[in-house]
């Protein structure tokens, strides 16, 4: 089981503090022209992203990150509302060829201006969307949590391995100089070994009618949306998956929960004998920090899983603080850095697969009572 799960974690995740170069910053462009199943067109331009859905997230934090991108640009939109592609065109420059709805993107095949296309839309429309991206032959980088089930996660891998091209999910941390070095602390020892990990992340949420209230849409509540934060950093820092989980879960409202859990609870527990104690909420804010504590000393970030603003310590009182990048910026740059160069992503749809696994282990767990093994 111990080596069954470090073997798999390193094979899917290449984790960035075990020497996975940092992709971003280092791309040499080539100009020769190359094909090989993981993408390795070799070219000068910056690819060319598809966003697909322009929500929140997409209108505030990807389309300007990917203004800051080396090695992206934002070439196209699908949409389902018209006046937003009036307003995304005009803001953007998009050309109307390039703007699509969901029952169109499948056009895209003949659209050369796209090479990656990015999900931002409800957590269970990932795999529709990923999948039809495939088809038209394009890369794909998925929002987070990948699919809603392991099932859907899986037909998402096998579409896109289909297509001969790459799945990415957006870890944004992955990409974010302080989680790194959380990792490569932990995995240097320079503490000596961790041995507990605690991490929470939630938030008050608002609007009762939202998606994320919804199971069929958001597949869970708080646990999918940022708790997946905690058991990204928890697996960044053990430097592996977790082999067992438990869990409760609790609810003071359930008319407005009455789909999806108020507040979880859960416990992780990996093969080298670290323990993570996780927590995440959809009914109090200020929940966001990681900590991990190792045998001669503690390190932690507060706030931990922010889009800046990130802060960090560490007990023996040296410094752990970084200039703060764009984070979507970074993962953009780095998928199309590993496109370019025909090597695969650090962050692969096998990563978000066994997230989704574990994630459901964890709601097995809580509903069960038991220690549910991965
Ligand atoms: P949002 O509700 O603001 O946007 C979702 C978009 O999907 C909207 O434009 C909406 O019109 C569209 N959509 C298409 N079909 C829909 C349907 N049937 N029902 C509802 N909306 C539909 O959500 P968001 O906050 O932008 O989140 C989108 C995705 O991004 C989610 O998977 C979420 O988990 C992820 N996300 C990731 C981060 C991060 O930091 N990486 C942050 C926020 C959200």
């Amino acid at each position: 089981m111990s080596h069954h799960s470090r073997r798999e974690f390193l094979r899917t995740a290449a984790i960035a503090a075990a020497g996975a170069p940092y992709l971003g910053s280092i791309l040499s462009r080539r100009e020769e022209s190359s094909d090989s199943p993981l993408g390795g067109r070799r070219q000068q331009k910056p690819l060319g992203f598809a966003l697909v859905g322009l929500g929140s997230l997409s209108t505030n934090q990807i389309a300007p990150a990917l203004q800051k991108t080396k090695n992206c640009r934002l070439a196209a939109i699908v949409t389902g509302t018209p006046a937003k592609a009036v307003a995304w065109k005009a803001k953007y420059n998009i050309p109307d060829a390039n703007i699509y709805n969901y029952d169109t993107m499948h056009q895209m095949a003949d659209n050369k201006d796209i090479d990656v296309v990015y999900i931002v839309t409800p957590n269970a429309l990932h795999a529709e969307h990923t999948i039809k991206a495939a088809k038209a032959g394009k890369h794909v980088l998925c929002e987070k949590p990948m699919e809603v089930s392991t099932a859907k996660c899986q037909a998402m891998i096998d579409a896109v391995k289909k297509a001969g091209r790459q799945l990415a999910i957006g870890y944004r941390c992955r990409f974010e100089p302080h989680h790194r070095e959380m990792a490569r602390l932990a995995q240097s020892g320079e503490l000596g070994d961790v041995r507990i990990i605690e991490s929470g992340f939630g938030f008050q949420i608002g609007d009762p009618t939202q998606w994320r209230l919804k199971h069929a849409l958001a597949g869970g509540g708080p646990l999918m949306d940022v708790g997946i934060y905690s058991l990204q950093s928890a697996e960044m820092i053990a430097g592996q998956y977790p082999i067992a989980v438990s869990a409760m879960s609790s609810k003071t409202d359930p008319v407005k929960f009455k789909d999806v859990e108020e507040t979880m609870t859960f416990e992780l527990k990996f093969a080298n004998k670290i323990s993570a104690y996780c927590s995440t909420t959809y009914k109090v804010n200020g929940i966001n920090r990681t900590t991990a504590f190792a045998e001669r000393g503690s390190f932690g970030l507060t706030p931990a899983f922010n889009y800046d603003g990130i802060k960090g310590w560490r007990s023996d009182g040296k410094e752990l603080r970084f200039d703060q990048p764009d984070q979507f910026a970074n993962e953009m740059d780095d998928f199309a850095s590993c496109i370019m160069a025909g090597k695969p992503t650090s962050v692969p749809g096998e990563m978000g697969l066994r997230d989704v696994r574990t994630l459901m282990a964890i709601y097995e767990a809580a509903r069960t009572g038991r220690t549910v093994a991965l």
